[in-house]
């Protein structure tokens, strides 16, 4: 008994102990990526506490999702492993509604917390990449945490913009074999088919097919398979409109959670 205490008692110390060292850290945008890391893992961990992954259609499933931009700090980095950082991200990167005045953040969050809300309903146990308003981590980060938690695949969730507002619809993105291999590659594109195709059956909205990509950081980086959803075009006013529409919104969680659905079937 004694001996189970001291080591107890050593365990707790070392928690106490630890983030006093993080505190006198002089570089303390790394101390702050260290708590956000932090944070989120707590995050992480909570879908697999829910006893629901024996029953429903995606029992057993688990899926990382990444609600696209939200950056609080400026940085560069590189483009794939092995490059000069040159790809630039911060507060101000992506497209904001035409309409809505809504940042694209902001719509990305909302429908990664709907998803995740329905995911979790059919079995899944989901690994949320942004939970909150913002973040501190890179893409290449972003990628790294999911890789971490071994999840089957990662949904990252985004909305386009053109200047030309005329122009409408959803893409799927997947990697390009270049960085990340023909394996994974290969199984996120399928990802990705059927993801988009049952998100425009759902929503109505016009599909603009899959889209192999080899010039994203957040897919180079990835060592399980990766997909990117740009949800519709926020420049167009029309779309811009029904992406935030409640009833809409359904729709288009409906719509991605059928499409992993069928990917599971399918395997
Ligand atoms: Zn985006």
């Amino acid at each position: 008994m004694r001996t189970k205490l001291r080591g107890i008692c050593l365990v707790l110390c070392a928690f106490l102990i630890f983030p006093l060292w993080g505190c006198s850290s002089k570089d303390h945008s790394k101390e702050k990526i260290v708590l956000e890391t932090k944070v989120s893992t707590t995050e992480s961990k909570t879908p697999s506490t829910i006893p629901t992954q024996k029953k429903g259609s995606l029992a057993g499933a688990k899926i990382v999702i990444d609600a696209g931009h939200g950056c609080t700090v400026d940085y560069t980095e590189p483009v794939a492993p092995g490059l000069e950082p040159t790809n630039y991200e911060g507060p101000g990167t992506g497209t904001c509604g035409v309409s809505t005045k809504k940042p694209e953040k902001t719509l990305t969050l909302e429908i990664a917390k709907a998803l995740k809300k329905e995911l979790i309903k059919k079995g899944a146990a989901v690994v949320m990449i942004r939970s909150k308003k913002g973040t501190r981590l890179s893409l290449q980060e972003r990628a790294e945490k999911a890789n971490s938690s071994k999840a089957d695949f990662s949904l990252r969730i985004h909305a386009d913009g053109l200047d030309d507002p005329g122009v409408n619809g959803a893409t799927l993105l997947y990697p390009s074999s270049q960085y990340v291999g023909e394996n994974l590659s290969h199984k996120s594109r399928v990802i990705a088919r059927y993801i988009l195709d049952s998100y425009c059956s759902s929503t109505g909205l016009y599909n603009r097919g899959i889209v192999e990509r080899g010039d994203l950081t957040g897919f180079n980086f990835s060592k399980i398979p990766v997909v990117l959803i740009e949800l519709g075009f926020m420049t167009n006013p029309q779309e811009d409109k029904k992406m935030s529409q409640r009833d809409f919104q359904r729709k288009m969680v409906q719509g991605i959670a059928k499409g992993i659905e069928r990917y599971y079937k399918s395997k």
